[in-house]
Protein backbone atom coordinates (compact mmCIF):
# COMPACT_ATOMS: atom_id res chain seq x y z
CA UNK A 1 0.00 0.00 0.00
CA UNK A 2 1.30 3.39 -1.26
CA UNK A 3 1.25 6.89 0.97
CA UNK A 4 -0.36 8.80 -1.53
CA UNK A 5 -4.08 9.38 -0.72
CA UNK A 6 -6.80 10.90 -2.81
CA UNK A 7 -10.06 13.16 -3.26
CA UNK A 8 -12.78 11.96 -5.21
CA UNK A 9 -12.50 12.96 -9.11
CA UNK A 10 -14.72 16.16 -10.19
CA UNK A 11 -15.52 18.48 -12.72
CA UNK A 12 -13.77 21.92 -13.60
CA UNK A 13 -14.83 23.47 -16.27
CA UNK A 14 -15.41 20.54 -18.20
CA UNK A 15 -12.40 18.27 -17.50
CA UNK A 16 -12.10 15.67 -15.12
CA UNK A 17 -9.69 16.42 -12.27
CA UNK A 18 -7.98 13.97 -10.14
CA UNK A 19 -6.23 15.37 -6.97
CA UNK A 20 -3.70 13.33 -5.20
CA UNK A 21 -1.24 14.18 -1.84
CA UNK A 22 1.67 13.23 -2.43
CA UNK A 23 3.39 13.30 1.43
CA UNK A 24 2.31 11.10 4.25
CA UNK A 25 1.86 13.82 6.60
CA UNK A 26 2.06 17.25 6.98
CA UNK A 27 5.43 18.50 6.17
CA UNK A 28 5.35 22.27 5.47
CA UNK A 29 8.35 25.40 5.37
CA UNK A 30 5.42 27.67 7.03
CA UNK A 31 3.08 26.56 10.27
CA UNK A 32 -0.12 28.89 9.93
CA UNK A 33 -2.12 29.55 12.54
CA UNK A 34 -5.44 28.61 10.43
CA UNK A 35 -3.83 25.65 8.81
CA UNK A 36 -6.27 22.91 7.86
CA UNK A 37 -4.16 20.15 8.00
CA UNK A 38 -3.18 21.06 11.66
CA UNK A 39 0.03 22.10 13.15
CA UNK A 40 3.39 21.79 11.82
CA UNK A 41 5.49 19.80 14.23
CA UNK A 42 8.92 20.77 12.52
CA UNK A 43 9.08 22.92 10.12
CA UNK A 44 11.16 21.85 6.78
CA UNK A 45 12.27 23.34 3.31
CA UNK A 46 14.88 20.47 1.87
CA UNK A 47 13.90 16.89 0.35
CA UNK A 48 12.48 13.97 2.29
CA UNK A 49 12.66 10.36 1.43
CA UNK A 50 9.13 8.37 2.29
CA UNK A 51 8.80 5.23 2.70
CA UNK A 52 6.68 3.10 -0.52
CA UNK A 53 7.64 4.67 -3.58
CA UNK A 54 7.46 2.21 -6.05
CA UNK A 55 4.01 1.14 -4.08
CA UNK A 56 2.34 4.85 -4.29
CA UNK A 57 3.21 4.97 -8.05
CA UNK A 58 1.63 1.63 -8.61
CA UNK A 59 -1.31 3.26 -6.69
CA UNK A 60 -1.47 6.22 -8.78
CA UNK A 61 -0.92 4.46 -12.40
CA UNK A 62 -4.10 2.23 -10.82
CA UNK A 63 -6.08 4.83 -10.47
CA UNK A 64 -5.14 6.92 -12.91
CA UNK A 65 -6.03 3.88 -14.97
CA UNK A 66 -9.98 3.43 -12.62
CA UNK A 67 -10.42 6.97 -12.82
CA UNK A 68 -9.94 8.13 -16.27
CA UNK A 69 -9.05 12.09 -15.22
CA UNK A 70 -7.81 14.94 -17.90
CA UNK A 71 -5.89 16.79 -14.67
CA UNK A 72 -4.29 15.72 -12.45
CA UNK A 73 -3.74 18.03 -9.28
CA UNK A 74 -0.86 17.73 -6.80
CA UNK A 75 -2.40 19.18 -3.49
CA UNK A 76 -0.85 17.94 -0.59
CA UNK A 77 -0.57 17.93 3.31
CA UNK A 78 1.30 20.71 3.25
CA UNK A 79 4.82 21.88 0.72
CA UNK A 80 4.77 18.50 -2.17
CA UNK A 81 8.54 20.19 -3.07
CA UNK A 82 9.33 18.67 0.40
CA UNK A 83 9.18 15.10 -1.31
CA UNK A 84 12.29 14.35 -3.01
CA UNK A 85 10.98 12.04 -5.72
CA UNK A 86 8.59 14.98 -6.63
CA UNK A 87 10.35 15.08 -10.10
CA UNK A 88 9.40 11.84 -10.83
CA UNK A 89 6.01 12.08 -10.26
CA UNK A 90 5.24 14.93 -12.42
CA UNK A 91 7.42 13.31 -15.42
CA UNK A 92 5.08 9.62 -14.43
CA UNK A 93 1.71 11.78 -15.03
CA UNK A 94 3.13 14.07 -18.43
CA UNK A 95 4.23 10.50 -19.29
CA UNK A 96 0.67 9.29 -19.31
CA UNK A 97 -0.45 12.49 -21.70
CA UNK A 98 -1.72 14.02 -18.49
CA UNK A 99 -1.36 18.06 -17.72
CA UNK A 100 -0.20 18.74 -14.03
CA UNK A 101 -1.53 21.03 -11.52
CA UNK A 102 0.59 21.97 -8.54
CA UNK A 103 -0.08 23.72 -5.61
CA UNK A 104 2.71 25.46 -3.46
CA UNK A 105 2.76 27.93 -0.86
CA UNK A 106 4.97 29.34 -3.70
CA UNK A 107 8.35 30.29 -1.27
CA UNK A 108 10.52 27.35 -2.71
CA UNK A 109 9.70 28.99 -6.13
CA UNK A 110 12.56 30.88 -5.63
CA UNK A 111 14.68 27.69 -5.33
CA UNK A 112 16.28 26.40 -8.63
CA UNK A 113 15.34 22.84 -8.23
CA UNK A 114 12.23 23.21 -7.04
CA UNK A 115 11.65 26.15 -10.44
CA UNK A 116 12.82 23.43 -12.83
CA UNK A 117 10.29 21.01 -11.09
CA UNK A 118 7.36 23.32 -11.65
CA UNK A 119 8.70 24.37 -15.01
CA UNK A 120 7.52 21.61 -16.47
CA UNK A 121 3.97 21.66 -14.97
CA UNK A 122 1.11 22.94 -16.68
CA UNK A 123 -0.39 25.03 -13.65
CA UNK A 124 1.28 26.51 -11.01
CA UNK A 125 -0.17 27.95 -8.21
CA UNK A 126 0.96 29.80 -5.39
CA UNK A 127 -0.28 31.45 -2.54
CA UNK A 128 -0.67 35.12 -0.50
CA UNK A 129 -2.12 35.19 2.86
CA UNK A 130 -1.32 38.20 4.89
CA UNK A 131 0.18 41.63 3.25
CA UNK A 132 3.04 42.85 6.44
CA UNK A 133 6.22 41.14 6.99
CA UNK A 134 4.68 41.14 10.94
CA UNK A 135 2.10 39.04 9.91
CA UNK A 136 3.89 36.81 8.12
CA UNK A 137 6.07 36.14 10.74
CA UNK A 138 2.93 36.10 13.23
CA UNK A 139 0.49 34.59 11.58
CA UNK A 140 2.19 32.01 8.87
CA UNK A 141 4.99 31.34 11.16
CA UNK A 142 7.80 30.27 8.58
CA UNK A 143 11.16 29.07 9.33
CA UNK A 144 13.43 31.09 10.32
CA UNK A 145 14.80 33.98 7.78
CA UNK A 146 12.69 33.65 5.68
CA UNK A 147 10.66 37.04 4.91
CA UNK A 148 7.49 37.96 3.08
CA UNK A 149 9.77 40.71 0.68
CA UNK A 150 11.47 37.12 -0.46
CA UNK A 151 8.28 35.40 -0.69
CA UNK A 152 6.75 37.61 -3.20
CA UNK A 153 9.86 38.30 -5.01
CA UNK A 154 10.38 34.15 -5.41
CA UNK A 155 6.77 33.98 -7.09
CA UNK A 156 7.33 36.79 -9.45
CA UNK A 157 10.71 35.86 -10.39
CA UNK A 158 9.13 32.53 -11.28
CA UNK A 159 6.32 33.91 -13.30
CA UNK A 160 8.86 35.62 -15.23
CA UNK A 161 10.26 32.80 -16.91
CA UNK A 162 7.34 30.39 -16.20
CA UNK A 163 5.60 29.57 -19.73
CA UNK A 164 2.66 27.48 -17.92
CA UNK A 165 -0.16 28.91 -16.26
CA UNK A 166 0.46 30.63 -12.99
CA UNK A 167 -2.53 31.09 -10.70
CA UNK A 168 -2.70 33.36 -7.65
CA UNK A 169 -4.68 32.02 -4.64
CA UNK A 170 -5.19 35.32 -2.47
CA UNK A 171 -6.76 34.16 0.75
CA UNK A 172 -8.74 37.60 2.71
CA UNK A 173 -8.43 36.84 6.19
CA UNK A 174 -10.07 39.45 8.93
CA UNK A 175 -7.47 42.08 10.13
CA UNK A 176 -4.71 40.56 8.21
CA UNK A 177 -5.34 42.08 4.36
CA UNK A 178 -9.15 43.35 4.59
CA UNK A 179 -9.20 46.85 4.93
CA UNK A 180 -8.19 49.29 2.17
CA UNK A 181 -4.90 49.70 2.26
CA UNK A 182 -4.32 45.89 2.38
CA UNK A 183 -6.66 45.34 -0.71
CA UNK A 184 -4.58 47.80 -2.50
CA UNK A 185 -1.55 46.43 -1.52
CA UNK A 186 -2.99 43.04 -2.84
CA UNK A 187 -3.54 44.75 -6.26
CA UNK A 188 -0.17 46.41 -6.55
CA UNK A 189 1.34 42.56 -5.94
CA UNK A 190 -0.98 40.93 -8.47
CA UNK A 191 0.26 44.01 -11.03
CA UNK A 192 3.74 42.91 -10.27
CA UNK A 193 3.51 39.14 -10.56
CA UNK A 194 0.70 39.12 -13.27
CA UNK A 195 -0.64 36.29 -12.71
CA UNK A 196 -2.99 33.76 -15.52
CA UNK A 197 -5.64 34.29 -13.19
CA UNK A 198 -6.30 35.29 -9.71
CA UNK A 199 -8.65 33.27 -7.19
CA UNK A 200 -9.74 35.57 -3.81
CA UNK A 201 -10.58 32.75 -1.50
CA UNK A 202 -11.53 33.68 2.53
CA UNK A 203 -11.63 31.19 5.75
CA UNK A 204 -14.29 29.51 4.78
CA UNK A 205 -13.88 26.37 7.97
CA UNK A 206 -14.42 26.07 11.23
CA UNK A 207 -13.03 26.98 13.52
CA UNK A 208 -11.04 29.74 11.82
CA UNK A 209 -14.20 31.05 10.32
CA UNK A 210 -15.79 32.53 13.08
CA UNK A 211 -12.54 35.21 14.47
CA UNK A 212 -10.82 35.21 10.83
CA UNK A 213 -13.47 35.18 8.44
CA UNK A 214 -15.28 38.11 6.58
CA UNK A 215 -18.61 39.24 5.45
CA UNK A 216 -20.45 37.73 2.21
CA UNK A 217 -20.68 41.55 1.30
CA UNK A 218 -17.12 42.61 2.08
CA UNK A 219 -15.94 39.47 0.41
CA UNK A 220 -18.22 40.31 -2.91
CA UNK A 221 -16.14 44.35 -2.76
CA UNK A 222 -12.53 43.42 -2.33
CA UNK A 223 -13.10 40.31 -5.13
CA UNK A 224 -14.79 42.90 -7.29
CA UNK A 225 -11.51 45.07 -6.42
CA UNK A 226 -9.17 42.16 -7.12
CA UNK A 227 -10.66 41.28 -10.25
CA UNK A 228 -11.26 44.07 -11.45
CA UNK A 229 -14.99 43.74 -12.06
S1 LIG B 1 1.30 27.01 3.85
FE1 LIG B 1 -0.60 25.83 3.66
S2 LIG B 1 -0.05 23.75 4.31
FE2 LIG B 1 1.63 25.11 4.98
S3 LIG B 1 1.08 25.62 7.11
FE3 LIG B 1 0.25 27.24 5.79
S4 LIG B 1 -1.87 26.61 5.35
FE4 LIG B 1 -0.77 24.81 6.12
Amino acid sequence: MGSFTYKDTYIEDGNKVLEVNVLPEKYCNFDCIFCPIGRSPKKVDTQMTFDGFQESMQDLDNMIEKTKPELIFINSKGEAFVNDRIAEIVSFIKSKGLPVRLLTNGYLLGNASCREIANVCDEVIGEIKVITEEDFQKVQRPIEGYTLEEYISNMVSFNKQYTGKFIFEITIVKGCNDDEVSVQKLKEIIKLLSPSKVIVVRMEDEPFKKKLGISDERYAEITKILLNK
